[in-house]
């Protein structure tokens, strides 16, 4: 058990946890990363990162996630590959991580950067088709449609780039888009809309993915004259956005209405010895470059609080 208390034990393996640990390392903190995916976090899933500084062409996300994980395990940092399920308070103080396979952790200060995950659209056909043409990750899934006509559900960053990430596959994919705008960073609009296989269906909802075995159409409303249409397509790519994975620790630590961790400036939560960084805190940009500045403060804190006790 005494291998398992630490000073500093970080959950989740993406780019603000990855970052912490690098901080907590070299301040000699025994410090644990606890993540279950490896360590990369989502970062792995995105084929090209273009706007994090020191990379001019972009870097892939695995790739940079492989040099983060490297400088963190150098330092001295150690990966327990597990998922965090529950958040308890130890009696001798600090706290005590229990993972589903049954280990428990325990450590000083936690920091929780456990990210978020994408939302489903919650509409019929989504669930009964998932893996049978719906995907929520391109990376993943984007091989299987080659010379396909798919489409992609959404507006923001994660629809606009994925999208021109599958025309590398697809011979048509049409973003279908609940406004006449995108939300998307204007750089990446840009070569959406300069791409000659993106087209687009705008004010449009989908209401229903249909098919036998695998999805053969979705059911399209155009929100401004109401008309339905059923739109042929073998492939439904959705990214409406993001929720946080937050569930084991809501018991314990204040969240806000859409279930992201409560922080204060130095990332501290409501609980004391837990801070939060990254992509599951509250009012987070989610980009890796704040992530990685999220992962820095919360470990700098943790080092201070460690110290001092
Ligand atoms: P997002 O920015 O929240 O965009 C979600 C998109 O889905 C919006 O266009 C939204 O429409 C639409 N939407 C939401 N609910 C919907 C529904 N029920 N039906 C149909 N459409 C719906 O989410 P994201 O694109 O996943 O990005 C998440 C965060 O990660 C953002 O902060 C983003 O900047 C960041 N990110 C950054 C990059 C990058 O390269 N810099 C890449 C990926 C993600 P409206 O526009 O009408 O709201």
């Amino acid at each position: 058990m005494t291998d398992n208390i630490f000073d500093l034990a970080i959950i989740g393996g993406g780019p603000a946890g990855l970052t912490a640990a690098i901080y907590g390392a070299r301040a000699r903190l025994k410090t644990a990363i606890i993540a279950d995916e490896g360590l990369s976090g989502t970062l792995s899933r995105i084929d090209i990162i273009e706007n994090y500084p020191g990379f001019p062409g972009g870097i892939t996300g695995a790739e940079l996630a492989e040099k983060i994980a490297k400088q963190a395990l150098d330092f001295g940092a150690v990966h327990i590959a597990a998922k965090v399920s529950a958040l308890s308070q130890a009696e001798s103080g600090g706290y005590i991580l229990s993972t589903e396979s049954g280990e428990q952790v325990m450590a000083k200060s936690v920091i929780i950067a456990t990210g978020a995950r994408h939302k489903k659209l919650a509409v019929p056909g989504e669930e009964q088709f998932s893996g049978k043409g719906v995907s929520y990750c391109a990376t993943c899934d984007g091989a299987f449609f080659k010379n396909k006509e798919i489409v992609v559900v959404g507006g923001g960053d994660s629809a606009v780039k994925e999208a021109l990430y599958l025309t590398r596959y697809a011979a048509k994919v049409t973003i279908i888009h609940r406004r006449d705008a995108l939300r998307a960073e204007k750089i990446i609009q840009e070569k959406a809309f300069s791409n000659e296989k993106i087209v687009f269906k705008w004010n449009s909802v989908v209401t229903e993915i249909v098919g036998d075995r695998l999805v053969k159409a979705v059911k399209i409303k155009n929100i401004k004259d109401e008309t339905l249409e059923e739109y042929p397509t073998r492939g439904v790519f959705i990214f409406v956005g993001v929720e946080p994975n937050s569930t084991p620790f809501k018991e314990q630590i204040a969240l806000d209405a859409g279930g992201n961790i409560v922080t204060g400036q130095d990332l501290s939560t409501s609980l004391k010895g837990i801070w939060a960084a990254g992509d599951v805190r509250s009012g987070s940009p989610r980009q890796v470059a704040t992530a990685v500045g999220d992962g820095t403060l919360a470990a700098m804190a943790a080092i201070e609080y460690i110290e001092k006790a």
